[in-house]
């Protein structure tokens, strides 16, 4: 008894349809058309290369996490363009300018990239995240500064340095911009960038395998270590043990440690004391929201990079600056949403084409509720319902079942779904790796309970009202 792919792609969309927002539900998804079902992988056809990728970046997780409960079984979805829905002028747009590939960095020489071919498996620097890339505004002068400094003189100018911020607001991006700079100063330097989560993955394999020495070699002897999101270290204490004698190693012999995370060393939970003052002990900077000015000049910013001055007119860019608060990156987001929407309704972009197709984007009053929704943040939600059902944010991500927690996690992770409309995928990593099926049980769970208990839906809402004063 197999399914058509009709079938599966319906059943699929169904549940879709009541976790995405109706207008990406509608420009994303509807106009998809499934074309072959192996049991396996489910193959959708989308107009074109652009919306292909957009929707694997954005709905491949979501629609594969929901194939045991609508179909019985794992599925892979694949999006493909298909040439024959495709053709349409403004679609040259996607296609990243020539120049972009020529600008790359100098990786030929790169320790980066030398390993980059072989099975060393360190990520290769983003090619646009560069200084010249970077808009300097009031929220990011003094990391931007710092990051320049490390730069010029690794290991010498700030030792460590550690960037904080909330998410999309150019921690990566800066790191990185100390690699490349690094680079071309010195091409044969040796520059990592890894996640804390490789990291610590290698660094696991690397016990079970009795690799220690050659994980020691890797890490210990560089110019320049890039480590991003710090804050997925806590609670890893043999990590912990292992990265606090990488650090220690780089740090004596004057080689540059970069870090970031999301939050300050100190309000890291669960992290060593001796770890935490060794990330303080050179230049903590921050990150933070850019204002009205800042915003508009990274979009013009970003506009003049794709070749999008004549695409995108001056009153669409300051509708987007005035109207999208929280971070940069959901100012790209814009931009690449609206080049589609515009795209799909083979329209040109004006403030009513804006309008229309960032509905779900655009708060209605960055100086209102939505501004301050805006503002709102994961560790902020977590921070509150804690308090009030008298917990630890920590408990909120831990592995516990005991109800005392379940709940309050519930309730955290439904706010920040309801507030802040973030991906169910990102909740769940926000909430101690959980996957994104346990949140959707989690969102369920609360509807119901409010629904059930006026107590309940008071208290719930009490916090509610607390977040939207922040
Ligand atoms: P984070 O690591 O803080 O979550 P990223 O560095 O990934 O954020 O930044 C998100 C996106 O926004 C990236 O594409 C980055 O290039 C862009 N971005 C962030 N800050 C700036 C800035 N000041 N100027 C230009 N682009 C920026
Ligand atoms: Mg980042």
């Amino acid at each position: 008894m197999s399914l058509t792919p009709q079938e599966v792609w319906t059943r699929l969309l169904e549940r879709a349809r009541h976790d995405l927002p109706a207008e990406a539900y509608e420009s994303w998804l509807a106009p998809a058309v499934p074309v072959s079902y192996s049991g396996e992988t489910l193959s959708v056809s989308v107009p074109d290369q652009f919306a292909a990728e957009w929707n694997e970046r954005n709905y491949t997780d979501l629609l594969q996490g929901f194939g045991p409960v609508a179909l019985g079984n794992r599925v892979r979805v694949v999006f493909q363009a298909d040439p024959e829905r495709a053709g349409r002028p403004q679609m040259d747009f996607f296609s990243p300018p020539p120049s972009t590939t020529a600008a790359a960095p100098p990786q030929r020489t790169s320790f980066v990239a030398r390993r980059e071919g072989n099975e060393a498996g360190f990520q290769p620097l983003g090619p646009r995240y560069t200084f010249s890339e970077f808009v300097v505004g009031q929220s990011n002068e003094l990391a931007a500064a710092a990051a320049l400094a490390v730069s010029q003189q690794p290991g010498r100018a700030y030792n460590p340095l550690f960037i904080y911020g909330g998410t999309g607001l150019g921690k990566t991006h800066l790191m990185q911009a100390i690699g490349h700079a690094a680079l071309e100063r010195v091409p044969e330097s040796r520059v990592v960038y890894v996640g804390i989560e490789q990291f610590t993955n290698e660094f696991i394999q690397s016990v079970q395998n009795k690799g220690m020495t050659a994980f020691k070699r890797r890490y210990r002897e560089l110019d320049v270590l890039l480590v991003d999101d710090i804050q997925f270290l806590k609670g890893k204490e043999s990590t912990q043990e292992e990265f606090f004698h990488t650090f220690n190693t780089l740090y004596e012999a004057g080689r540059q440690v970069v870090l970031t995370s999301d939050r300050p060393p100190s309000e890291i939970p669960r992290l060593e004391a001796r770890l935490v003052s060794r990330f303080q002990s050179g230049m903590v900077a921050d990150v933070g929201q850019p204002d009205y000015e800042h915003r508009l000049a990274i979009l013009h910013q970003k506009s003049r990079r794709d070749h999008l001055e004549q695409t995108f007119p001056d009153d669409v860019l300051q509708l987007i600056a005035e109207r999208v608060v929280s971070n940069v990156r959901e100012l790209e987001g814009c931009i690449i949403k609206l080049l589609a929407y515009a795209s799909l309704k083979h329209r040109d972009i004006t403030v009513e084409v804006a309008l229309e197709g960032l509905r779900d984007r655009l708060s209605s009053d960055a100086g209102g509720p939505g501004g301050g929704v805006g503002a709102l943040s994961i560790p902020t939600v977590q921070r509150l319902v804690a308090s009030e059902w008298q917990v630890t944010p920590e408990a909120l991500m831990s592995k516990s079942r005991l109800k005392a927690y379940t709940v309050p996690r519930q309730v955290a992770m439904y706010l920040v779904r309801s507030l802040m409309g973030t991906p169910l995928m990102q909740i769940g990593e926000a909430f101690g790796g959980r996957d994104h099926s346990t949140v959707i049980h989690s969102l369920e769970r609360v509807e119901a309970q409010v629904r059930l208990d006026s107590e309940f839906a008071a208290r719930v809402q009490r916090v509610e009202n607390r977040l939207l004063q922040q």
